[in-house]
């Protein structure tokens, strides 16, 4: 929880635990000895690329997934085998998933209607849930007069009408446009703060995912790889996966040159590079160094930093805010840089001589895997 606003519901928030859950199908492991622990009214976001296991991993705790081995617990039950309906959990999918035939507010009062709620005594929650995802204003409408991101607004009020124990979300705006889904990931964190519902969502959208999460849980194939709030995930990644699929990296591969308390050189291709490092190196092994291209100084001279290469200008795009060059370099291969084009130093032109430079700092090392 952040900011001074008090969550509605924080009462109803509930913690979810995963124990070795894993799903087999056949030989395949969907899911791969999963452990997760998600705080009560956290948000957490599981990220990984296609075919990670990221959909398993919630339709197992929506329980339309059985686990072939592990356990699920809602706070201190255990509810692997309790049926999807008796679960109490709020679900929201990329694809809308209206029912076409029925006005909006229809819709919203349908999951009341299968718990045996007359709409006259849902007319308040459907209102309420109406009003939280500003759709107050269209509720005698058809899904078919409403646009995308209107239908995607009606979808959450439809599971979060019945005041759900855990909110469960699958890609719910990869189907939208770049602006629209930017507009919705701040409804979204807005909405989360103020039920103070746990949220657990599924995304491939790495930016999606640092923008919005409480936590992180990076999958590769079933797997997790690693996990941890944002910008730990971003600044610390473990492996050159991680390092590549959050965010994007650079990477140096040399062999340690010489070492001091807190750097060691390593040399990449006979150009010696200092990087700063707490964890143990030793004379001669193999390292992978990742380097953000945002990280990188882009200079037309020389900059004073331990770290620096000249190269040409191989290929640039502007972005608006940014600059994105491909510099090649002699000895370090092609590197990415980014730069503010407002704040560029360097002639933005094919085959333009430019300086990089980073600190010793700017970098980590990473298993090469
Ligand atoms: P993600 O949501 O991260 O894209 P999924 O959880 O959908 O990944 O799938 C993980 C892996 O499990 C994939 O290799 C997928 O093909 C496989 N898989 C998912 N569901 C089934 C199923 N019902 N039968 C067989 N294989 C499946
Ligand atoms: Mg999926």
């Amino acid at each position: 929880m952040t900011g001074s606003e008090q969550p509605v519901r924080s009462g109803l928030s509930h913690a979810l635990s995963l124990h070795s859950v894993t799903k087999l199908y056949g030989s395949l492991a969907a899911v791969d000895d999963v452990s997760l622990s998600i705080p009560r009214g956290s948000f957490l976001t599981l990220l990984g690329p296609s075919g990670s296991g990221k959909t398993t991993i919630l339709m197992a705790i929506a329980g339309f997934v059985q686990p072939t081995r592990g356990e699920i617990r809602l706070d201190d039950r255990v509810i692997t085998n309790v049926p999807p309906d008796k679960r109490n959990f709020g679900m929201v999918f990329q694809g809308y998933a209206l029912f076409p035939h029925m006005t909006v507010e229809d819709n919203i009062w349908f999951p009341l209607k299968v718990r045996g709620i007359s709409k006259a005594r849902a007319s308040t929650a459907i209102g309420e849930a109406l009003e939280l995802v500003q759709m107050g204003a269209l509720a005698r409408r058809l899904p078919s007069q409403l646009s995308g991101g209107q239908q995607q607004r009606v979808a959450l009020a439809r599971a979060l009408v019945f005041e759900p124990d855990l909110m469960l979300l699958d890609e719910p705006l990869s189907a939208l446009d770049k602006k629209l889904r930017a507009d919705l990931q701040w409804e979204l964190k807005a909405l989360h703060r103020k039920l103070g519902t746990t949220f657990i969502y599924v995304t491939h959208d790495q930016e999606e995912a640092l923008s919005m999460s409480d936590e992180i849980v990076i999958l590769r194939d079933g797997r997790i790889e690693q996990q941890g709030e944002p910008g730990a995930l971003y600044e610390k990644p473990a492996t050159r996966f991680v390092a590549d699929f959050l965010g994007k990296s650079n990477f140096l591969a040399g062999k340690v040159a010489g070492r001091d308390a807190e750097t060691f050189t390593y040399s990449v291709e006979g150009t010696e590079l200092r990087q700063c490092s707490t964890a143990p190196v030793a004379l001669g092994e193999n390292v992978l160094v990742a380097l953000r291209p945002e990280k990188i100084v882009v200079a037309r001279s020389r900059p004073d930093l331990p770290n620096a290469t000249v190269g040409r200008i191989a290929e640039f795009n502007y972005y608006g805010a940014n600059y994105h060059f491909k510099v090649a370099t002699p000895h370090l291969g092609d590197l990415i840089a980014t730069t503010p084009a407002w704040n560029c130093d360097v002639e933005p032109a094919l085959d333009s001589e430019v300086w990089l430079g980073w600190s010793p700092e700017a970098a980590v090392v990473v298993e090469d895997r």
